[in-house]
């Protein structure tokens, strides 16, 4: 049996530095530079120790389990995981309808959170219906010492006024990097529901020095402040910019942009609702964001989650730096730790150690869209991504684009629309248009149509919301219905 107090006392014995403070390079230097061997054994003893406690606390989970005729002492390593069931979304769906309002595969009661509870959490998305999961106290502080940590890797320091341009609401992740920078002993701005104006207002009244956001919104700030009459690069304090939740940070050029926007050090980071709650699963560190030559890549938390990077069809391992789905178990988690989850985003993952000294895994480039995102087109794959990498490397065009997807006959079409910087006179559009089809071409092999648009003519992203993402594809096509 491995009862709650269990469960929460073995987690609790990996974290050296709950509450700060730390000097140097790492948050919690044991944890985070630990030789991969002891990290390994650290991981199993967590592992068994997670499966003897969904078995024993999550009715879900205990039924999952024993419709594959598997008990607790069949996992004896991580290597034993693939044994287990996978969850996927769905599940927890039929579980909620099945067993109103939380479903059962907490680990906890409704009562039992009633007296130890955090918060609600759930997830984004407009049709469904939202799922809630239940969040204890003791998650909040793991998931607090989680982004503590990510943020040193950051290099945010006590001195440092956060300011938060996203709308927390039930989004767990911002809870967590709001507690996070607390212990660091920084303050936090929280600009939640207000516009950009305002959120102008009081970036520069607080004279705040880091700004968090999604980086299709970062770039909008970015241009309302110059419409404002503001240089971001000059009239703000901001000097790092924290994003998530789109792939920009770890995209060469979309880096570079927002780095002379707001003359600052780019910094990303990831995690998942349902598979790590509010925790930093993934994050870069200071000596990553340096580069600009290639995607950077984040440390994978993997004292607290077990990932597996699979094929997206057979679901059998990929190799190391090899792109698959990824998987994730949860090690961190009091009131319900997923087994297996499967997020449905990209990773090409390396244990190759880091220059910063840490040793955890990377996830290379972040996590490199959803399986979701990739598209299809005249049977060649085509990442959105990669279109956004050439786009973002033109100084001669703006931020926002498009990319609409028609079917002529038999052939597909790939059209991309974007606007032009204003700075660039009318006459010079059809030479950047040329100059731009040419390079897409390059970057995704397929021939791609161009429209420059003048500047301001496409939707923009205004809220910055973490459920509002950017959403730069349409695709058309009658098969894609
Ligand atoms: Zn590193």
């Amino acid at each position: 049996m491995v009862s709650r107090q269990e469960w929460a006392g073995l987690v609790n014995s990996y974290i050296h530095n709950k509450y700060g403070p730390s000097s140097g390079n790492y948050w919690d230097p044991r944890v985070e530079t630990m030789p991969r061997k002891e990290l390994e054994e650290v991981r199993n003893k967590k592992f068994r120790a997670v499966v003897g406690y969904l078995y024993d606390n999550s009715p879900y989970y205990h039924r999952k389990f024993k419709e594959l005729k598997l008990r607790p002492e069949d996992f004896k390593t991580t290597a034993d995981i693939v044994k287990g069931p996978l969850t996927v979304k769905q599940d927890f769906a039929i579980s909620e309808t099945e067993h109103p309002p939380f479903g059962d595969f907490h680990c906890m009661t409704m009562e039992e959170w009633s007296k130890d509870g955090f918060m609600i959490e759930s997830t984004g998305g407009t049709t469904a219906k939202p799922r809630i999961f239940m969040v204890s106290a003791s998650d909040k502080d793991n998931w607090t010492y989680l982004y503590a940590r990510a943020l040193w890797a950051f290099g945010i320091r006590p001195g440092d006024i956060l300011f938060n341009a996203t709308v927390y609401g039930p989004f767990p992740g911002m809870w967590g990097a709001h507690y996070g920078a607390n212990v660091i002993k920084c303050p936090v701005v929280a600009g939640g529901g207000m516009d950009s104006k305002r959120r102008l207002f009081f970036l520069r009244e607080t004279k705040s020095t880091v700004l968090i956001g999604v980086p299709s919104y970062v770039m909008h700030l970015a241009e309302e402040a110059r419409k404002a009459g503001v240089d971001p690069a000059k009239d703000t304090e901001v000097n790092h910019v924290i994003m998530m939740a789109e792939p920009g940070a770890c995209v060469p050029a979309t880096k570079k942009r927002i780095e002379d926007d707001w003359s600052a050090t780019t910094h990303d980071y990831f995690g998942h609702t349902e598979a790590f709650m509010g925790g930093a699963l993934g994050y870069s560190c200071a000596e990553e964001d340096k580069h600009h030559d290639r995607p950077v890549a984040d440390h994978i938390s993997e004292d607290m989650a077990i990932v597996e990077v699979v094929d997206p069809d057979t679901y059998e391992p990929v190799g190391k730096e090899e792109k698959g789905i990824t998987i994730v178990t949860n090690l961190m988690s009091i009131s319900y730790p997923t087994f297996r989850y499967v997020m449905g985003d990209l990773m090409k993952y390396t244990d190759d150690i880091c220059e910063c000294g840490r040793t955890f895994g990377r996830a290379m480039g972040g996590l490199l869209g959803r399986v979701d995102d990739m598209l299809k087109i005249r049977g060649t794959v085509v990442y959105p991504s990669a279109v956004e990498d050439v786009i973002r490397s033109f100084k001669e065009l703006g931020n926002e684009y498009e990319i609409v997807l028609t079917k002529t006959g038999e052939l597909d079409e790939m059209l991309v629309k974007v606007e032009v910087n204003p700075a660039v006179e009318r006459s010079n559009w059809s030479q950047v248009g040329k100059k731009l089809s040419e390079e897409l071409a390059l970057a995704v092999g397929l021939r791609v149509n161009v429209e420059i648009l003048g500047a301001n003519t496409l939707s923009r992203f205004t809220r910055g919301d973490l459920d509002a993402k950017a959403k730069r594809v349409r695709d058309l096509r009658p098969s894609a219905h």
